[in-house]
């Protein structure tokens, strides 16, 4: 591989774009290509496989599984040998084994790299990958993470970094469920939302969405709930890693009793128009729910 590495960069929605655009900051010489028309200050080529021909390394940031192995298999035949495909899309584990696998019969190295930070952390080149693959395709994939995030740990073999993200993300649907509930029998039980945070983000109730992400405003660090739940993470992305993480449990035969009620209350909540709302949204989803009886 050359010194400086040329990357191609396929898929530049909202993570994508931010991401690439970090890469030509710090020097990089970049082609990017997406299917729908992008405004952008480095080089688009016309087909992914065209981005990807003269690349020594790939990266995609796609919106699902089939997308993802559907541009892979475009571009596979494309790399050369000994080249570097980094999939940071976040996907179902089966999909992401086919790439890894496609990807070594086409003699190229791979990864699947995740990330946690959101839009807003691939701005400011502050996400978290969390990285499947071959230790050697890691330490050569390293340079990048550490100019698109601030952190990247390599969890195992091919699929070990979607395993990882699918994990937390299923105990953060249970975490922020579980908050919302705690928070609403506290009000109706009449004591003030701070007096509960007080006391819980310092005890054994503590967690994320209590200490860091409060679902009540004017409570606790900075969170979505003090801007009318505008997201964050909307609710329709918490819901794509909880539905998941519910194939992956029943692909393997895992009961998650809890984690599947609570993928089914973030399809409820988007069901009742609260896609595009921050996640931490669910307490007032709950809020609005009758026991029953
Ligand atoms: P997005 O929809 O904004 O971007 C996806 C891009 O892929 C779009 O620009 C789309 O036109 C392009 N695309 C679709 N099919 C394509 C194809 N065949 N070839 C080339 N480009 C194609 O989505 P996003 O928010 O950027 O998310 C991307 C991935 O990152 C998803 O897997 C998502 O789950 C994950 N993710 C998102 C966030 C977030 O907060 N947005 C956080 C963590 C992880």
């Amino acid at each position: 591989m050359a010194p400086n590495p040329t990357i191609a960069f396929i898929g530049l929605g909202n993570m994508g774009l931010p991401m690439a655009a970090n890469l030509v900051k710090a020097g990089y010489s970049l082609v990017g290509f997406d299917t729908q028309p992008r405004q952008v200050d480095f080089p688009l080529a016309d087909t992914a496989a065209n981005a990807a021909d003269t690349a020594d390394i790939v990266v995609t940031m796609l919106p699902n599984g089939q997308i993802a192995k559907a541009v892979a298999d475009s571009v596979l035949p494309a790399m050369a040998a000994g080249s570097l495909l980094i999939d940071c899309s976040t996907i179902d584990i089966e999909s992401a084994g086919a790439i890894h696998a496609t990807a070594k019969g086409a003699s190229v190295d791979c990864l699947d790299a995740p990330v946690s930070g959101g839009a807003g952390g691939a701005t400011a080149g502050t996400l978290t990958f969390m990285v499947g693959g071959e230790e050697q395709a890691f330490r050569r994939a390293e340079p990048l993470f550490q100019i698109m995030g601030s952190k990247a740990v390599h969890c195992g073999g091919p699929a070990a970094g979607q395993s990882v993200k699918i994990v937390n993300n299923m105990l953060l649907s249970t975490t922020m469920a579980g908050t919302g509930e705690a928070f609403n029998l506290g009000r109706k039980l009449g004591i003030d939302p701070q007096k509960l945070f007080d006391v819980m983000s310092t005890s054994s109730g503590s967690c994320w969405p209590v200490n860091a992400y409060c679902p009540v405003p004017g409570v606790g660090p900075e969170s979505p709930a003090d801007r009318q739940f505008e997201p964050g993470f909307a609710t329709d992305l918490m819901l794509k890693d909880a539905l998941l993480a519910q194939q992956a449990a029943h692909a393997n035969e895992v009961a998650t009793p809890m984690a599947s009620q609570a993928a089914t209350l973030f399809e409820q909540m988007q069901r009742s128009g609260m896609g595009e709302m921050d996640f931490s949204a669910m307490i007032k989803y709950l809020a609005n729910q009758a026991r029953p009886h």
